[in-house]
């Protein structure tokens, strides 16, 4: 693993492959009937104690995910808390997993919809948030019965290491949750192919998730995939100007740009467009640049070489094809800020509308801005995109709010709001950005299957011994 920030190595893991993917799915292929069958309160109250024992570590975990990720030392913080309150969210909803009863199917018969937890999940995970992602399929795994075998991206594996060892010291039984370390195509598609894995839970870029939907439909496993997006921002003429701009700069710029919800394209009104733009770019050229270890920086470095390089082309091409460059488009000079992946907050206006900043997912601190004539104009050039991902609109007229949150093409839309993601609300993308949901109580419903049954009353009763009715007892 390599400091993004100074560029030298903080650490190792072994390269898995085959036989390491296969090891620790056996292992929680044995573990999964004991864990399904603890009753759910009490697995929720083994997971909610193991996500204390790791709110307890935020400040070793911090750091460590800082130097093998390259973000600040506070996001890196509110990223460990995200995942602890992610699981807490799950372990609260564990003991109101629910089937049906449906009366009356016939004289004498019932049906029950009763759900079952899935087997071994295998939980593919990038590293751009490395920690809550893995939240994100942990959390309603385990506490429907599930078990789970990570594999982190290779850049970013010594937080989830750590974090797998103090969940298991914290009474997680062993097999429950393991981690096996590696490539995308050795470690990562052999968890795809292997044959006791039921579910393969997917966040990563869209050309991977296609190829890992066609891997997976060998043995029709199972799958979610959580995939790329290019959000667009909307801000009408009757927006409140310096609140969107503030949205902006965060939304486009936190993790160093290196978000799926990001805000990747800005579509003004033109009659607001000089004033907005200008607010933006003063937020943009105070947003200070330094490694994440440094006090008071707001980006760190790209998480590595080949994510800048491909940055640097898509910047180079929205220049060339007409945008006018803002701010930044370079990397910085000087402060020692050299030997990292750095690049300078971008801000880019008028892009050709067919550049690659418009088609392609930005994974960086770049934001193009277009005008646009009207909310017609702004919505059509929204969902132009392959991507459904994430949306917002900023605007004072609620029926014009509402009329975007409809046709949007995305999975999440924010109205006057900043990009949070809220435990309690479905998260998942449409179009290419992928499908099936994370968060809410419906992401329970991709660890679980349901299966119906048919009950004929008098049948039970006669096995039940022929008793006749009996009065209730209480
Ligand atoms: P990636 O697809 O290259 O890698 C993601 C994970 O998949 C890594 O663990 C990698 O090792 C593994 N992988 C790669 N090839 C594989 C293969 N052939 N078989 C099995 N596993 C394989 O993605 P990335 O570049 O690391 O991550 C950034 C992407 O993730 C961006 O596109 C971003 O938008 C997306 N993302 C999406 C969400 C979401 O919730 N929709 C969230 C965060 C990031």
């Amino acid at each position: 693993m390599v400091d993004p920030a100074i560029g030298e190595e903080v650490g190792s893991v072994p390269a898995g492959g085959a036989g390491e993917v296969d090891q620790a799915v056996r292992s929680a292929y044995e573990a999964f009937p004991a864990w399904r069958d603890t009753p759910a309160a009490k697995r929720g109250e083994i997971l909610g104690g193991a996500a204390h024992a790791v709110l307890g570590a935020v400040g070793e975990l911090a750091p460590l995910l800082t130097s093998e990720q390259g973000k600040p030392l506070r996001e890196a913080r509110l990223e460990i808390r995200r995942f602890v309150h992610t699981l807490e969210h799950y372990v609260g909803l564990a003991k109101n997993i629910r089937g049906g009863y449906v009366p009356d199917l016939d004289v004498d018969t019932y049906g029950l919809i009763i759900r079952r937890p899935l087997g071994v999940i295998g939980a593919i995970v990038p590293w751009n948030f490395p920690t809550t992602l893995l939240g994100n399929k942990l959390g309603p795994a385990l506490v429907t019965g599930n078990v789970v075998v990570a594999k982190p991206a290779d850049t970013t594996p010594l937080t989830t290491l750590r974090i797998a060892e103090i969940m298991h010291e914290a009474g997680l039984p062993a097999g429950v949750f393991n981690v096996v370390t590696g490539t995308g195509e050795g470690a990562g598609q052999a968890l795809v192919e292997h044959p006791l894995v039921r579910k393969i839970a997917f966040t990563g870029s869209t050309p991977t998730g296609k190829k890992l939907m066609a891997l997976a439909a060998n043995d029709l496993k199972r799958t979610t995939l959580e995939l790329g997006g290019s959000d667009p921002m909307i801000v009408c003429d009757d927006a409140n100007l310096e609140k969107a701009a503030s949205a902006a700069s965060v939304g486009r710029f936190f993790n160093c740009g290196q978000a799926c919800l990001a805000i990747k394209r800005l579509f003004v009104f033109e009659s607001v467009a000089d004033e907005f733009i200008e607010k933006l770019a003063g937020k943009v050229g105070r947003l200070k640049l330094g490694p994440g270890t440094a006090e008071g920086v707001m980006l760190g470095p790209l998480h590595s070489a080949r994510q800048r390089d491909l940055l640097e082309e898509q910047v180079r091409d929205a220049v060339d094809s007409g945008g006018e460059v803002l701010h930044g488009a370079k990397r910085p000079g000087g402060d020692g800020l050299d030997r990292g992946f750095f690049y300078e907050p971008t801000l880019l206006v008028e892009p050709a509308r067919d550049s690659r900043v418009a088609t392609e997912e930005v994974f960086g601190p770049a934001l193009p801005v277009w005008r646009v004539r009207d909310m017609e104009e702004a919505l059509e050039l929204a969902n132009s995109s392959v991507f459904g991902l994430g949306s917002s609109i900023w605007t004072a007229d609620l029926n014009r709010a509402s009329d975007a949150a409809h046709r949007l093409e995305a999975g999440y839309t924010w109205i006057n709001s900043p990009q949070l993601v809220y435990d309690e609300l479905p998260f998942g993308g449409l179009k290419q950005s992928g499908y099936g949901k994370e968060h809410g109580i419906e992401a329970l419903d991709f660890y679980t299957e349901t299966k119906s049954v048919v009950v004929k009353k008098a049948v039970a009763t006669q096995e039940l011994g022929g008793a006749e009715p009996q009065p209730s007892q209480r």
